[in-house]
């Protein structure tokens, strides 16, 4: 009886154990449905994040969620789950690619961009800038859309800009357009000298208010003065021409006449040598034949005479001919003068207009032709002797305003002291040319890394403390600078490509700074 208790007792306390373990594997099961239910959740979000990429994924995606959703058709769900992984991965690497693909089309448009002339200044920097930018990969679509976004303001601005200008069109006159542009046309054109004071009037009228029949005087004006000095230019490789046919003309007839003359003085003189020897010989005969003293002295005497004339003769003969000789080396002597005189004036009139050509006429430092030879050679050095070379591009802060307040001719009066400065404060193996309206290049071999920035901002102090006085009013005229030092495998115009974009972010931070691009 006391087993059969002790039996029951153990039963029922199994019972217990039994329903508490069913009770927790309840739970289990609960909160294990919970965290699978929050799991499939979550893979139906994360599907749902994934559409629109590829239609197949899609499908499969749909069905996958559709399984997930009937919580007892899960297992079906298993074997698909293989071929969503597949294209899930090569879903990523056709992702990558294509956004490699974007990005070169981006480049290649950007490029287009940056051949359109019209677009603004600040806007190209702008271009420079992004398309730097644009050189690092993307490695997602959300990197991609903003660039788009950017390259299509791009395209608006430059709209912008054309249709302001198609406004301007409208409001202004054509000619008032047109005598604009006769003026940016003049500044590139290089004057004479003594051309530039009617050039800087003819400047003034065309940027005024100026009238139709101006305009037509203008052009004249212009005109004319080209024309002027092309045929100056003609005219003077044509005198010296002339000059040198002249004188080759005299050269030959000195020439052809000193060899006739010597020829027959030669002639002459063989003749008088033969007399000579004749009268001597016919001495000798006397001398041996002769048997009467005083008759032989007589006839000495007559043939001592006539030796006596033969030789003065010839003595007056090769007088005449050293006196023409002395003549015509004279002559030809004056002749070479006078020609190597207009053989160095020409060449200084060859100089001078070389020179012109590689001069701003306005600033009188090298312009953009002198710019690109110097560059081609200082890259030489660079890449010959491995020094160090930097550029920088420096432009001039808010100097419309200057224009706009003060007038052109002041504008024109201050680009003249600021380049000044600029050529003043560098070395004689550095080198500055005016780029461009109120931009200048400076290149600069053989500078340290930590040189460079105090270098640039002693320049930029140098122009910040010039004392410029407008209309009674002190002014600070201030300097941006954007600097790059060439770097190994790198071009000069890709190095002049990050110091323009340098210089954009420059005016960016606030401008009167320096910033290097490193
Ligand atoms: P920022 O600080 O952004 O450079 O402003 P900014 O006004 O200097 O720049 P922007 O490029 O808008 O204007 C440059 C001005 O320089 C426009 C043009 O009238 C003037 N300019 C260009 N060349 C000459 C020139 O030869 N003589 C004069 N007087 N002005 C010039
Ligand atoms: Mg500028
Ligand atoms: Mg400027």
């Amino acid at each position: 009886m006391k087993e059969s208790n002790t039996a029951i007792t153990q039963i029922s306390l199994m019972k217990q154990k039994l329903h508490a373990a069913k009770l927790a594997l309840e739970e289990i099961n609960i909160d294990r449905n919970d965290k699978l239910k929050t799991l499939i959740q979550f893979i139906s979000h994360l599907s749902l994040a994934c559409k629109g990429q590829n239609l197949e994924l899609d499908n499969k995606l749909a069905k996958l969620r559709h399984h997930m959703h009937d919580f007892e058709q899960i297992d079906e769900a298993l074997p698909e789950l293989v071929d969503i992984e597949r294209l899930l991965k090569s879903q990523y690497s056709h992702t990558m690619t294509r956004l490699e693909d974007s990005r070169n089309g981006l480049n290649r448009v950007i490029r287009q961009i940056q051949r359109i002339n019209a677009a603004p200044d600040k806007l190209k920097k702008e271009i420079t800038y992004f398309k730097q930018e644009l050189s690092k990969p993307f490695h997602t679509v959300w990197e991609y859309i903003p660039k788009v976004e950017k390259l299509i303001f791009f395209y608006e601005e430059i709209l912008k800009h054309e249709f302001a200008d198609a406004d301007d069109y409208e409001i202004l006159p054509q000619h008032i357009q047109l005598a604009k542009e006769l003026a940016a046309k003049i500044a590139e054109i290089e004057f004479r000298k003594d051309q530039r004071d009617q050039i800087l009037v003819i400047k003034e009228v065309l940027l005024g208010d100026i009238s139709l029949s101006n305009l037509l005087e203008s052009y004249q004006a212009i005109l004319s003065l080209l024309l002027e000095n092309i045929a100056r230019e003609k005219s003077a490789s044509q005198d010296f021409l002339f000059a040198l046919n002249d004188a080759l003309t005299i050269v030959r007839d000195v020439v052809n006449n000193t060899y006739n003359n010597s020829q027959r003085g030669e002639q002459l003189k063989g003749q008088l040598n033969k007399e000579i020897n004749l009268r001597v010989n016919t001495a000798d005969e006397l001398v041996i034949s002769a048997d009467n003293l005083n008759q032989l002295k007589v006839q000495l005497t007559v043939q001592l005479s006539s030796l006596r004339d033969v030789l003065s003769r010839k003595e007056a003969l090769e007088q005449r001919e050293q006196t023409l000789l002395r003549k015509s080396i004279e002559s030809m002597r004056k002749e070479l003068n006078s020609m190597s005189q207009e053989a160095n004036n020409y060449k200084e009139k060859l100089f001078e207009h070389q020179k012109l050509n590689l001069l701003d006429p306005l600033t009188q430092l090298a312009n953009r032709t002198a710019l690109e030879d110097r560059m081609e050679q200082e890259y030489r050095n660079h890449i010959r002797f491995k020094t160090p070379l930097w550029i920088a591009i420096t432009d001039i802060d808010h100097f419309k305003g200057i224009n706009d307040s003060f007038g052109h001719s002041t504008g024109d009066k201050t680009l003249q002291v600021i380049a000044m400065a600029l050529k003043n404060s560098l070395r004689d193996s550095e080198f500055v040319a005016r780029y461009g309206g109120e931009e200048f290049v400076l290149l600069l071999p053989d500078i340290t890394d930590e040189h460079i920035s105090q270098l640039l901002n002693r320049v930029r102090e140098k122009i910040k403390n010039i004392p410029f006085k407008f209309k009674n009013q002190r002014i600070t005229v201030t300097l941006s600078i954007g600097a790059a030092q060439v770097m190994e495998n790198e071009t000069l115009e890709e190095a002049f490509e990050r110091a323009d974009a340098a210089l954009y972010q420059a005016k960016n931070n606030g401008r009167d700074r320096v910033v290097i691009d490193i």
